[in-house]
C-alpha cells in the first residue's frame, strides 16, 4: 500500500510531538507499506513569520511573503529526516522545487497544476519514507508559492492523487470532522462519515479542519480522505462521494469571522446599477460574497454586500472611485457569518425558519441571508458568532445529548 499522512502545525510543535509522529509513520512502514509524510511548519511559526514580516515592512510584498513562508515547513521537514534517521528508518525530505510541485503564479493563493511523481517514485523505490513540505509549490518563474493558508491539506490530496496512493490521511489536533468547531460548541459531536460537498461547503464557510481546496481537489480526483487524530488513536472521521450520514437535516455548523459589510445607500433604481458595481469590484479582483439589494425611498434603491475583511478597504476606495451611483458608503467590519450545512436541508422545508428561531431566542439580529441547496448563512454582530453558533447547533439537536 502506498499511504500519504499528512501532520499540521500542532501535531509537529515540540520534539515530543515530532517523535510521536516520527513513530506513527515508522508503524505503517515497517508493516511493508509505502509512507509518504506531508508536514506543516511546527506549531504558530507560519504566525510568527507573518508577524516578522509585519513589522519590517506593514505591507510585505507578497512574492517576499512566500519566499519566507517556505522557511517554516522546510524546516519541519528536515527536523523530521533527522528523527526518523535517528530511529533508524532511512528517510528523505524535499521541499517544493525537489518534488517539482507546479502551480500557477498567484503568490499567497497559489493553485497545484501538476506534479512530477518521478523524484519521490525513485526515493521510495529506494525504501526510504517520503517527507513532503505542505503548503508550497514554484510557478513558472521558479518562484515560491504557497497555496493559501492551511493549505498542506491540498498538498497531501495532490501526493495522494498524484501517486495514485491507497489512503491519504490528515491527522490534526482533535480528532476528525465534527458538527461544529469543538472549541467553541462544546456539545459538538465527531461525525464518522461526511460528503464531499457537504465537507467543502463547512470547509468554505469557515471550518477550518480542512482547506476546502483539498476537499475539492479529493472530490475531483476521487481521493477518500480520513481526518484523525494524531495524539490518540480513535477512528477519525471519513470524507467520501457517498458518505452514510444518519438522518440528519443539518450535518454542521460553521463560522467565518473574516467577514465585512459594505453598504451602499440611495442608487438609482433602474437597469445595469448592480453590473456596473460588482463589474468594478471584479475587475480589481475583489470576491464579493453575500449580496443584499433592497428597496429605498423615493425609486431608490440600497445594495448591501460583503468581503474579506482584508478587502474591505480597498472594495471602498475602489467604489468611491470609479463609481459615483450612490448618496452614502457605509462600512462594518464587525460581523460575521455563521451558517447550518446539510444535504438533509434539500428536501425540507423549514429549516432556515428553524435557524432564524434559534437567533431569535437569543435575540440576536440577522443583517443578511443567503441560501443554496445544501446551505443557509446568516450575516450577524461578531459578537455574538459563538452564542450563534451553540444556538444554532441545539436548535437542531446536533449535539452529544441528543
Ligand atoms: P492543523 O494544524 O492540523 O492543520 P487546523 O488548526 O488547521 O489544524 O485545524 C484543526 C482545527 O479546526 C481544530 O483544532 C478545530 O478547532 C478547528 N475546527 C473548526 N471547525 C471544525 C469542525 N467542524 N470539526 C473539527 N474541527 C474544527
Ligand atoms: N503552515 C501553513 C499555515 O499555517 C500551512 C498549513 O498549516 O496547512 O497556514
Ligand atoms: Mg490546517
Amino acid at each position: 500500500m502506498l499511504i500519504v499522512k499528512k501532520f499540521g502545525g500542532t501535531s509537529v510543535a515540540n520534539k515530543e510531538r515530532m517523535y510521536n509522529v516520527a513513530n506513527r509513520c515508522i508503524e505503517d512502514y515497517k508493516k511493508g507499506n509505502d509512507v509518504v509524510v506531508v508536514l506543516s511548519a511546527m506549531g504558530k511559526y507560519t504566525d510568527e513569520l507573518i508577524d516578522m514580516a509585519k513589522d519590517m515592512n506593514p505591507n510585505p510584498p507578497k512574492r517576499e511573503m512566500d519566499m519566507l513562508f517556505t522557511i517554516g515547513e522546510q524546516m519541519s521537514v528536515a527536523l523530521m529526516g533527522m528523527v526518523m534517521n535517528n530511529l533508524g528508518v532511512p528517510a528523505i525530505s524535499l521541499n517544493a522545487f525537489q518534488v517539482a510541485m507546479h502551480t500557477t503564479s498567484v503568490y499567497g493563493n497559489a493553485r497545484i497544476k501538476r506534479i512530477d511523481s518521478e523524484r519521490i517514485r525513485h526515493e521510495l523505490d529506494q525504501k526510504k519514507i517520503v517527507i513532503v513540505t505542505g503548503f508550497q509549490g514554484i510557478n513558472k518563474f521558479d518562484d515560491y508559492t504557497t497555496l493559501g493558508r492551511g493549505g498542506s491539506d491540498t498538498t497531501a490530496v495532490a501526493l495522494a492523487a498524484a501517486l495514485n496512493a491507497d489512503a491519504c490521511e490528515i491527522y490534526t489536533d482533535v480528532d476528525g470532522v465534527y458538527t461544529a468547531d469543538p472549541r467553541k460548541v462544546p456539545s459538538a459531536r465527531k461525525l464518522n462519515q461526511i460528503t464531499y460537498d457537504e465537507m467543502l461547503e463547512l470547509a468554505t464557510l469557515g471550518a477550518g479542519v480542512l482547506h476546502n481546496r483539498s476537499v475539492e481537489l479529493a472530490k475531483k480526483q476521487g481521493v477518500q480522505l480520513v481526518v484523525r487524530s494524531s495524539l490518540n488513536t480513535s477512528e477519525g472521521t471519513i470524507v467520501k462521494e457517498d458518505a452514510k450520514m444518519e438522518k440528519m437535516l443539518v450535518s454542521g455548523v460553521a463560522a467565518d469571522k473574516d467577514a465585512a459589510r459594505i453598504a451602499l445607500i440611495g442608487l438609482k433604481d433602474e437597469p445595469g446599477v448592480a453590473f456596473r458595481l460588482f463589474n468594478h469590484l471584479a475587475r480589481h479582483n475583489i470576491n464579493v460574497d453575500m449580496i443584499l439589494q433592497s428597496v429605498g425611498r423615493d425609486s431608490t434603491k440600497d445594495i448591501s454586500f460583503t468581503v474579506a475583511v482584508d478587502n474591505a478597504d480597498e472594495a471602498v476606495e475602489i467604489v468611491e472611485r470609479h463609481f459615483h451611483e450612490y448618496e452614502k458608503i457605509d462600512v462594518e467590519k464587525n460581523v460575521a457569518k455563521v451558517s447550518i450545512v446539510g444535504a438533509g436541508m434539500m428536501s425540507n422545508a423549514g429549516v432556515a425558519a428553524k435557524m432564524f428561531e434559534a437567533l431569535y431566542d437569543e435575540g440576536i439580529n440577522i443583517k443578511m441571508i443567503s441560501t443554496s441547496e445544501i446551505r443557509v448563512s446568516v450575516l450577524i454582530d461578531e459578537k455574538y458568532t459563538e452564542r450563534a453558533m451553540n444556538a444554532v447547533h441545539d436548535k437542531f439537536g446536533l449535539g452529544d445529548n441528543r
